[in-house]
């Protein structure tokens, strides 16, 4: 089982792209946003637990997040993944890289000033009540003290991590993944 993570600061447009690599790749596209704003919808109680945190932009526990990302993986046996928001702090990855070993990074790289306008104009479409100026600001800061620790944990273990361009057309971002995955 070969492992894709797509690492990015919000609004790069990780979710975008991990959906047209899974489906140019074959690879099963496991987003942990989507997996807790399904529990929120059902009404879970996990879902009860999480929907406060995520209106704020926080992230929820380790230990909620670890025990949903394997509930699904034991699920899932054996199938390619690309998975989406998920290391997001230095405990998560470490768990990741106890389980699997064959991981590849692709870095989604862009700017803040970019990414802001990017996530207001989601929030219009989406309307997702994480994306208000004041979430999203929140949201970078979170992503520089615990996610961009993680990009450092997996080249210091040898993971192979790729830079890509996260700005520009998606279809040319699409090949440029491609092309190097
Ligand atoms: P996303 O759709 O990936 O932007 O995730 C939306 C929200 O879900 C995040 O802002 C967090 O509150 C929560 N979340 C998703 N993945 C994780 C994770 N790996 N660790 C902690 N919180 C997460």
């Amino acid at each position: 089982m070969k492992v894709l993570v797509i690492f990015g600061p919000p609004g790069a447009g990780k979710g975008t792209q991990a959906n047209l690599l899974a489906k140019n790749k074959k690879l099963l596209h496991v987003s942990t946003g989507e997996l807790l704003r399904k529990e929120i919808k059902d009404k879970t109680a996990t879902g009860k637990k999480v929907e406060k945190i995520l209106n704020t932009g926080h992230y929820v526990t380790d230990e909620i997040i670890i025990k949903i990302i394997k509930n699904y993986l034991d699920k899932q046996k054996n199938k390619d993944l690309i998975l989406d928001g998920f290391p997001r702090t230095l405990k998560q990855a470490k768990e990741l890289f106890e389980i699997k070993k064959d991981i590849e990074v692709i870095h989604l790289v862009a700017h803040e000033e970019e990414l802001e306008g990017r996530l207001l104009k989601r929030a219009k479409i989406e309307g997702r009540t994480d994306d208000t100026p004041k979430v999203i600001k929140e949201r970078f800061k979170i992503y520089e003290s615990q996610t961009k620790p993680v990009l450092t944990f997996f080249k210091k273990n040898k993971v192979k991590c790729i830079d890509v361009d996260g700005v520009g057309k998606i279809e040319k971002i699409q090949k440029e993944i491609l092309k190097l995955v």
